[in-house]
């Protein structure tokens, strides 16, 4: 039988990469497409060489050309932390407008089933706690954050028309906080801002009073999740993420501890439109994908923190 091939856009990055190697685990061919604006070469070097593994450097807001048979397109190309999009906020905008048009483009000219990767910030800073898919959020589609929201809001729309319009087999995934080995050292998130100063004794700067809360997802349950919702025939929007919800305040102590740091918090000013609160309700990933996360976030902090021990040369 034909070995079938996925193509994963933005797979250079920190999830694109770990879903690459899931597909590839999976046996499937990877074309793995990027423009490395966040993503990063070291996050797939290990995958060249490897014969059911391609990449191609290429901005996906011009059109895409893949030669043969495509089965799967992921569409995990943008930048993700607030840190990023507010860098790079008309690429932001530009990658989950016309980037996911081109992508959808490429799936209904392949026939190929359509995954986008989408995010808990389509809910906002949200009214309903936990948030379940059929809520609709509360954006702010001027504010800093709304580059990014809006961008995957309309990512979602496009994603819909084009499977009722265009009968194109479609999935959505929201993506809750995820963390792990490969993502950024100076990407702005907490986790690795916490780690890095923790590690080099430094004050971790935890934004306002750190009351906020949030939900984190180790990235094994997270790949694990979408790999199965692509293999699904869930065609709804389905929130993937840790129920496990904890204050930023806490989650730094809980750092500082798994550290054996000496760092002290100190408090800085709130980033406007912060969420105040975030965490998936996953019924509905329980239910139609038999899934729910497994990794501890002792265990997966625990991992994370030697990854970026090794990164900062501190082993
Ligand atoms: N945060 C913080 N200190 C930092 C970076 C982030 O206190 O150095 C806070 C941020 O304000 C937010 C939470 O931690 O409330 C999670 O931020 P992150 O950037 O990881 O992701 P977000 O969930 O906001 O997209």
């Amino acid at each position: 039988m034909r070995r079938k091939t996925a193509v994963v856009m933005g797979g250079a990055g920190f999830l694109g990469s770990h879903l690459c190697d899931k597909l590839i685990e999976n046996d499937l061919n990877v074309v793995c497409i990027d423009n490395l604006i966040t993503g990063n070469l070291k996050n797939i070097e290990h995958l060249f060489g490897n014969e059911k593994f391609k990449f191609v450097n290429h901005d996906i807001t011009n059109f895409i050309h893949v030669p043969g048979d495509v089965d799967y397109i992921l569409h995990f190309a943008s930048p993700a932390s607030p840190i990023d999009y507010l860098k790079l906020p008309i690429q932001t905008l530009k990658v989950g407008s016309l980037g996911t048009h081109k992508a959808l483009g490429l799936a209904k000219e392949k026939k190929a089933r359509f995954l986008l990767a989408s995010t808990s910030e389509v809910y906002g800073d949200p009214e309903i706690h936990p948030q379940p898919e059929e809520y609709w959020g509360n954006v702010n589609p001027v504010g800093p954050r709304g580059v990014y929201d809006e961008a995957k809001r309309f990512a979602e729309a496009m994603t819909m028309a084009y499977q009722r319009y265009h009968g194109i087999e479609t999935r959505i995934v929201r993506i809750f906080n995820t963390y792990g080995p490969r993502m950024r050292l100076n990407d702005g998130r907490a986790l690795p801002a916490f780690v890095s100063q923790a590690l080099s004794g430094q004050d971790i700067t935890v934004f306002g009073d750190g009351s906020q809360t949030r939900s984190f997802c180790y990235v094994s349950d997270l790949i694990d999740g979408i790999y199965r919702l692509l293999l699904s025939d869930e065609k709804e929007p389905t929130n993937i993420g840790n129920p496990s919800e904890i204050t930023i305040k806490e989650f730094a102590e809980e750092v500082i501890a798994l550290t054996d740091s000496t760092s002290k918090l100190s408090f800085v000013e709130l980033p406007e439109d912060d969420p105040k609160v975030r965490q998936p309700n996953i019924d509905k990933a329980r239910r139609t994908l038999g899934w729910e996360p497994k990794v501890s976030r002792e265990v997966g902090l625990k991992i994370t923190i030697d990854y970026f021990k090794k990164e900062l040369n501190l082993t």
